[in-house]
């Protein structure tokens, strides 16, 4: 049964662009027809007219919600100038310390709307906060995954939810650190915790489409054993279940996997691991040309996170040859220093053209910068989640945003010149609708729950800002 009509003056479909486009929604929130050159003129009243041109909506293919409240916030001057990754690490483990799940869900509530509201319909959270601040799981070993899909629900975002399995402070199995203790598991309480989610997501309903997958943390958090369990379960009991996983983000954590295992972490991967589709490889930073080109013959997606990445000083990823040779990519906001996917796809062009002094580097031959990243993360980001969406098509979940037709920037324009602004123009708040599974999430740029979960963001940062005074 069609439970919404829409029209809309131009569409980005999977054959291109196309105009005066009439989409209808099924009770199942999937597009049950998609039909082009259908005239206003001619239409009902009632059908509902989109407020500008529609394009399918992003995956945001990496987050860890709860480190949103620290942006900003761990780039204070330092006196040594020996700020790194790992110092930044250190900041971030001090600030999860205290974290209640109130506390937890109120910031990632605030942080999907945010998501939304630049254009993100789905999120795939890399949740690796588990036990309570002494470190001890709660007596609902699920208490904070389940505070996640709450948070995903109260925004209206789709989700696919990865409960993290971090064992190791380091390669070689090396005993977890005290800063680590509310995240780690050892092989079977961290199985225990994936079979109670996935009997949950089975036993309940939810109000917004969830996806569960796996997230063995990185080479450094897990064994070879370990990981190699996880997979063997993960096969058993759900085959098409999305695997993520960091790797070779930092140079450090590159030698050192070298040295315990003798490889480097992609090429170890690659050889240990039947790494294919399902997988997602989270930054993919340092990678040789023959594991760049491998990874892109595995058929896995590498979840790029350009603005954390620069913020964090990990590199630059090797983007035209791994693009070249047909790899797949997804974009996400990781720590959420920023939480714009355009801005996003910016960053990840200027990083080649500051660094090969010339522009328009990752085009395709017959489409603009913006039209390409946009297609490529559009279906590696729907790959990465597992989840239909990315395509205003026949059987398609109906996630998508209409675009300020009146902004500035965007009116008068057509087809992909609407995708080079998005990217490449000083736009402010280019989306006025956004719809997830069909229904209206944002409305005239405003979510329903903005203000409230505002609010309780607000006072969980001033209150944390107050203990840390
Ligand atoms: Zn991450």
């Amino acid at each position: 049964m069609v439970t919404r009509t829409l029209w809309a003056p131009q569409a980005l479909l999977p054959t291109g662009w196309a105009r005066d486009v009439l989409l209808s929604i099924d009770e199942a929130g999937r597009f049950s027809s998609v039909l082009c050159d259908q005239g206003e003129a001619g239409l009902s009243p009632q059908i509902e007219r989109a407020q500008g041109p529609l394009l399918p909506g992003l995956v945001n293919a990496h987050t860890h919600a709860f480190q949103r409240a620290m942006a900003g916030l761990s780039d204070a001057y330092s006196a040594d100038c020996r700020d790194t990754f790992w110092t930044w690490r250190d900041v971030m483990y001090r600030f999860l310390a205290t974290l209640n799940p109130d506390d937890i869900e109120a910031i990632a509530t605030w942080l999907y709307i945010e998501l939304m509201r630049c254009g993100f319909t789905t999120v795939v959270e890399f949740h690796y906060l588990h036990h309570d601040p002494k470190g001890q799981p709660y007596r609902d070993r699920c208490e904070l995954s389940l505070r996640m899909l709450r948070a995903a629900e109260r925004a209206g975002i789709a989700i696919t939810l990865l409960p993290v399995f971090y064992a190791h402070s380091g390669f070689g199995g090396a005993a977890p650190t005290e800063g680590q203790r509310r995240f780690v598991h050892d092989g079977d309480s961290y199985l225990r915790l994936f079979s109670d989610l996935q009997a949950r997501c089975q036993q309940q309903t939810f109000a917004v489409p969830v996806r569960l997958g796996v997230a063995p943390h990185s080479l450094r958090a897990v064994t070879p054993d370990e990981l190699a369990r996880v997979l063997a379960f993960i096969d058993r009991s759900d085959p098409t279940a999305p695997v993520h996983i960091h790797a070779a983000e930092q140079p450090a954590e590159v030698q050192a996997c070298q040295a315990t295992l003798g490889a480097p972490p992609v090429a170890w991967l690659l050889d240990n691991t039947p790494l294919d589709a399902r997988f997602c490889l989270i930054h993919a930073t340092h990678m040789t040309p023959t594991e760049c080109e491998r990874l892109a013959a595995s058929g896995a997606v590498a979840g790029l996170c350009p603005t954390t990445e620069a913020n964090l000083g990990d590199g630059l990823f090797s983007a035209p040859r791994y693009l070249a040779a047909q790899g797949r990519i997804a974009i996400g906001t990781d720590s959420n220093v920023g939480v714009d996917p355009f801005a996003e796809l910016r960053l990840l062009e200027y990083g080649q053209r500051l660094t090969q002094g010339r522009r328009g580097v990752l085009s395709r031959s017959d489409a603009s910068v913006a039209s390409s990243l946009l297609r490529s993360v559009l279906s590696g980001g729907a790959q990465a989640a597992a989840q239909p969406t990315s395509q205003l098509a026949v059987g398609g979940r109906a996630d998508m945003l209409a675009l300020d037709g009146e902004n500035p920037d965007l009116c008068g324009r057509q087809g992909d010149a609407l995708l080079d602004a998005l990217v490449f123009a000083p736009l402010r708040g280019p989306i006025r609708e956004v719809y997830v599974a069909g229904r209206r999430v944002i409305k005239d740029g405003q979510h329903a729950e903005h203000a409230r979960a505002l609010r309780d963001y607000r006072a969980v940062v001033s209150r944390l800002l107050a203990a840390s005074a």
